[in-house]
């Protein structure tokens, strides 16, 4: 999942720097709109083996088929699963566990975190320490304001993070053949406005200067191939399988992607891009932020985009980066999702750079620079600002002991949506929505035959008409003679759909058994054997996983409002950029760090942003 695929075979037609062409009649109004008869992926053509059954599959209604399924030819097999399909079975498991497969959850801590609704912590603490500055929440967003600090030279902080490991939704998994990651696992060449990005980068020493010329190290852009749909029941190369789609469908895509250039290349009328990364660096003018009012189905109704592959493709970009869908993201979003991306003179706008273990290859950069502040284990409880400083309590899980820290300055990079848990008089934050994540790692002993042969794989394996986005390939980038290596997939299941309160419970409920059947049942379609290679199924429920770019959210008065400091309090977790991105947690924590740091009148010469 990730990628922004194609756009570097847009048809190039005319328009430069000119208005996409149908730009003006795209936005005001205003009407509610949607879709025709709601979008169907899968409309006017077989029905999908990978058809879900959420409700069944929460309900443990689990479908058992005998194992002769496997062997039978691929051929008949998918037939078969179509057969299923029909049936409404699909997305079920398709028989028992084999009994030798092991695995478990790895969801955050929640117990510890729950406490919070109704806390039973000791109310006075034992221990009171005085610090110069404090991180809440040690997730990209807090660990990128350390690195700021650090770099400023303010060291005299402290950084609590609730889990034992740093990292949120970029931490890893770590299996006997290597390192996975348990949510995020690329970062697309930075644009030149990624400027943090960039000064990350260079300290890792991923991007250097030779000749005056910056490049990024080969090593660690992503391998060929980046990605495969599976699609009408064969493997294609890419997301767009030009040659199995009509010609209508073609001519539409083309239309889409040709907007889109137009969009990428577009300025406004003081030269800022429209869409830019960060998004701060956008556009403000109104024309634009117009586009955040509609929703993205509303957008390409009035485009006339009706081609049920470009809508699939469409509602596939929103439930990849928001976990949402066309419907429920912003037009603005979903334009910028598509239209941001430009290679920033280091490659094409689709590059990204990978690592086995995703983005928490960043992460750990980021901790080795900062060990000594960092205190794993600490739930914070209660914040305080103030005028002169901020009072934070948190309970050390190890001693179970209340601390207070009194600090100058304090950081908030948790979720927003904990504010009301632990600050008094928060502004409304109801426009806040996060939308839920499964994901599963499955450690293999080799890769699972495949359709297209033995141990064939991209890096990024979608699968058309599921509800799962399919899979990523840890080992890609390895350059090995042996291809039946030991490896590790990371599976996505976004619920753009269902409430995400509705969903964040029944996931909670739902038991490790029932949702390692459910993965293995639909990777057994294009995988026949995968139950014989799986060694090992970890399930990791982020319930939180992602804020959701709805509409007239990211450019609200409610969004100004919830990014202003309170006091000596700075706000900087990625959910105030209203999609959840490395790019925009970075930004976050930074831009907090370094206003706190002109109050600590420790004003930086040069802003990292
Ligand atoms: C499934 C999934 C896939 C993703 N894939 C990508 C990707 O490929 N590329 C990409 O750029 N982005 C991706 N993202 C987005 C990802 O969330 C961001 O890139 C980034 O990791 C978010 O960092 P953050 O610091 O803003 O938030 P978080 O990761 O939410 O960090 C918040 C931290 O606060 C801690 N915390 C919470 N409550 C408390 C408390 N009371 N006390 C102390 N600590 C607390 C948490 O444990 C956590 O460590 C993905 C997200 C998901 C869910």
């Amino acid at each position: 999942m990730g990628i922004r695929p194609g756009l570097q075979n847009r048809a190039s037609g005319a328009g430069g720097d000119s208005h996409p062409h149908t730009f003006s009649r795209s936005i005001g109004g205003g009407t509610a709109e949607s879709v025709p008869g709601r979008y169907e992926p899968g409309r006017g053509r077989s029905e999908s083996p990978f058809r879900s059954d959420f409700g069944a599959i929460f309900s443990g209604r689990l479908v058992a088929v005998s194992r002769t399924r496997r062997q039978l030819k691929r051929r008949t097999f998918l037939t078969g699963s179509l057969v299923l399909a029909g049936l409404g079975f699909a997305g079920c498991p398709s028989s028992k566990p084999s009994g030798r497969l092991r695995g478990q959850r790895k969801d955050p801590d929640y117990p510890q975190g729950h406490r919070l609704r109704e806390p039973d912590f000791p109310s006075a603490p034992t221990r009171q320490e005085r610090l110069a500055g404090v991180i809440l929440g040690g997730g990209v967003a807090g660990l990128s304001a350390g690195w700021r600090w650090t770099r400023a030279g303010l060291t005299d902080y402290r950084l609590l993070e609730l889990e034992s490991q740093v990292g949120g939704n970029s931490r890893a998994l770590t299996y006997p053949s290597g390192s996975a990651p348990i949510g995020a696992h690329y970062l697309p060449v930075p644009n030149t406005e990624a400027r943090a990005v960039r000064r990350l980068l260079t300290e890792m020493g991923l991007l250097t200067t030779e000749k005056d010329r910056p490049g990024l190290d080969p090593r660690h852009l992503c391998h060929s191939r980046q990605e495969r749909l599976f699609y009408e029941g064969e493997w294609r190369d890419g997301l767009i399988p030009h040659q199995a789609l009509s010609e209508v469908s073609q001519e539409q895509i083309a239309r889409f992607q040709e907007h889109i250039s137009q969009w990428s290349r577009r300025r406004d009328s003081k030269g800022r891009k429209v869409f830019a990364l960060p998004l701060h660096f956008s556009s403000t003018e109104e024309q634009y932020l117009a586009l955040d009012r509609i929703s993205f189905a509303q957008y390409a109704k009035r485009m006339g985009w009706d081609d049920p592959f470009l809508l699939w493709y469409l509602n596939y970009a929103c439930r990849d980066d928001f976990g949402g869908s066309l419907e429920n993201c912003s037009a603005w979003a979903g334009l910028h999702y598509f239209a941001s991306r430009d290679g920033g003179g280091l490659g094409d706008a689709d590059d990204i750079l990978v690592w086995p273990e995703g983005n928490n290859r960043l992460v750990k950069f980021l901790q080795g620079e900062q060990k000594g502040q960092i205190h794993p284990g600490s739930l914070v409880l209660e914040v305080v600002p103030s005028e002169n400083g901020v009072t934070i309590d948190y309970l050390e899980l190890a001693t179970g002991e209340r601390v207070r820290l009194q600090a100058e300055v304090c950081l908030f990079c948790l979720p927003s949506f904990l504010r009301p848990y632990l600050l008094k008089d928060q502004p409304t934050l109801d426009r806040f929505l996060y939308a839920p994540w499964l994901t599963a790692n499955l450690e293999l002993t080799s890769p699972p035959e495949d359709l297209e042969g033995p141990g064939f794989t991209a890096w990024d394996n979608v699968l058309y008409d599921s509800t799962s986005l399919g899979y990523v390939v840890s080992t890609h980038q390895h350059l090995t003679t042996a291809p039946n290596q030991p490896t590790v997939w990371t599976w996505y299941h976004p619920f753009p759909d269902e409430a995400p309160e509705v969903v964040r419970k029944t996931l909670l409920e739902t038991q490790w058994e029932d949702w390692s059947q459910r993965v293995l049942g639909e990777l057994e379609v294009v995988h026949a054997d995968i139950r014989e290679r799986c060694r090992r199924l970890d399930i990791t429920v982020l319930g939180h996983g992602m804020i959701r770019p709805s509409v007239d959210f990211i450019w609200s008065g409610q969004m100004a409002r919830a990014r202003r400091p309170q006091g000596r309090l700075f706000f900087g977790h990625g959910d105030l950029s209203g999609m959840s991105l490395f790019e925009e947690s970075q930004f976050r924590g930074v831009l907090a760090a370094e206003q706190a740091l002109a109050v600590l009148g420790m004003e930086p010469d040069e802003s990292f942003l």
